[in-house]
């Protein structure tokens, strides 16, 4: 009988779409997949250093794999595992724990997966994790995470991902043409191309070879994808370009995810970000002038070292005037290894909390009023297979979240729709629903 496998995912978009990978590595050497629940042979454990509390994470998970099967051969994978092998294999009931180089190997080199006396670490040193290793994720057919580069070469002073996934490197824009081909394929309508730091893309064996905006060209020709997202792009990446191409492209949606981290240049020198606050009030303004209508989302820490309230205020201030659509909010938490750990000025938590919960709320306030601009226009929308109460979801080109009654027949459709009222729970209704399937 088939030896049957289980998958557990912590982290962001990049892991989702190795796990998805790795998993059909095993479906086609004759495992069969199956949910963490169904007493699975080999569990794969995909983890992440950012997520907080990683280990007790890790743990938990452990913990409920053996108590689903005791027997079940547990392996640990991801950027925790290559941060800190050690530590993992210490942890009760784990049977192998593999780093980033050797991941994308694990079928061969744990050989039939037969437990040992001790855990086996499989972990070499993140300079090893030169080669670039493909990888897509495929849940549904709505929407694919296909990623298109790995590893970061910026020294941020706060981030272990570098640590955790080595140097910057990339899959050739040839491979990734056909990977969307391949996706197209299976009907997949929507794909976002993700990585560490995507607009980094075009480094190939320690050399810059190709171009994000010739990537962008290319991929905007692929017949069968409706649409394609970038998941994010650091400000000082993001030219006129790539902005101006996607102003009128056929299949890019006018959706970026812009990192911005402080509004404060005194904060931003001290992360060792590339890129002043003006350059960043720029980049949105280029957008803006382009595509008023685009979604502008916005990642932000707070509680760096060093981040007075004046700093703080500044970084509040300048988010507020900046015509940007929502905001992903960071406390910012000490990780070993890293320089800002070492920094003096600490924050104390109960500030931070605080400066958190005021940019949560301004990012509500920045949510309501990107989707009341909405509201009245018409907008193609992908609806997706999820149904709460009777309702279906969709986003809109510029990522405006709509719902509409449950119509099986809607789903992974591109309807064009009319935006015709905000609920005062931020749901955007829409009525008008033309019958025809919208098709480049
Ligand atoms: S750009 Fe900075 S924050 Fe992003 S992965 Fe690289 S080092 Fe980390």
């Amino acid at each position: 009988m088939n030896k049957k496998v289980a998958f557990y995912t912590l982290g962001c978009k990049l892991n989702f779409s190795e796990t998805s990978s790795i998993s059909r590595m095993f479906e086609n050497r004759g495992y069969e997949k199956v949910d963490f629940q169904d007493n699975p042979d080999i569990f794969i454990i995909n983890t992440c250093s950012v997520t907080e509390n990683a280990d007790k994470k890790c743990k938990k998970v452990v913990k409920e794999a053996k108590k689903i099967n005791p027997d079940a051969f547990v392996t640990i994978i991801g950027c925790y595992a290559q941060l800190k092998p050690k530590e993992i294999s210490e942890i009760k009931g784990v049977d192998a724990v593999l780093g980033a180089a050797e991941k994308f190997q694990l079928i061969d080199k744990l050989d039939g997966f037969t437990k040992k006396d001790k855990p086996r670490v499989l972990a070499s040193d993140i300079k090893e994790a030169k080669s670039f290793n493909n990888a897509f994720s495929i849940n549904d057919r709505t929407r694919t995470f296909l990623k298109v580069q790995d590893g970061c070469n910026y020294h941020c002073a706060f981030c272990t991902i570098p640590l955790a996934r080595g140097k910057s490197r990339s899959d050739t824009i040839e491979n990734i043409v056909k990977s969307a081909k391949q996706i197209a394929s299976e009907d997949v309508k929507e794909i976002v191309l993700t990585g560490v730091n995507t607009g980094d893309f075009g480094i190939q064996d320690g050399k810059r070879k190709e171009r994000f905006v010739d990537l962008v060209k290319q991929l905007d020709d692929v017949e069968g994808i409706e649409r394609f997202r970038i998941s994010s792009i650091e400000p000082n990446l993001l030219t006129n370009e790539i902005i101006e191409f996607v102003s009128q492209s056929k299949r890019f949606v006018p959706h970026f995810h812009v990192p911005l981290q402080s509004g404060s240049n005194k904060i931003l020198r001290k992360m060792r970000r590339r890129y002043l606050r003006e350059l960043y009030e720029d980049r949105v303004a280029k957008i803006k002038q382009l595509m008023p209508q685009c979604c502008i989302g916005v990642d932000v820490i707070v509680g760096f070292p060093g981040e007075t309230d004046e700093d703080f205020l500044e970084t509040y201030h300048f988010l507020k005037e900046l015509p940007v659509s929502y905001l992903h909010v960071f406390t910012y938490s000490e990780r070993p290894n890293t320089d800002a750990d070492e920094m003096d000025e600490v924050v104390p938590m109960r500030v931070r909390n605080e400066r958190s919960k005021m940019l949560r709320s301004l990012s509500e306030k920045k949510k309501r009023a990107f989707y009341e601009e909405n509201v009245g226009r018409e907008e193609v929308v992908l609806f997706e297979k999820d149904i709460h109460d009777g309702l279906m979801e969709g986003f809109t080109d510029n990522y405006v979240r709509v719902v509409a009654k449950y119509d099986p027949i809607l789903i992974n459709e591109l309807k064009k729709v009319k935006l015709t009222n905000l609920t005062a729970e931020g749901l955007m209704e829409v009525t008008e629903v033309e019958t025809e399937v919208l098709q480049h």
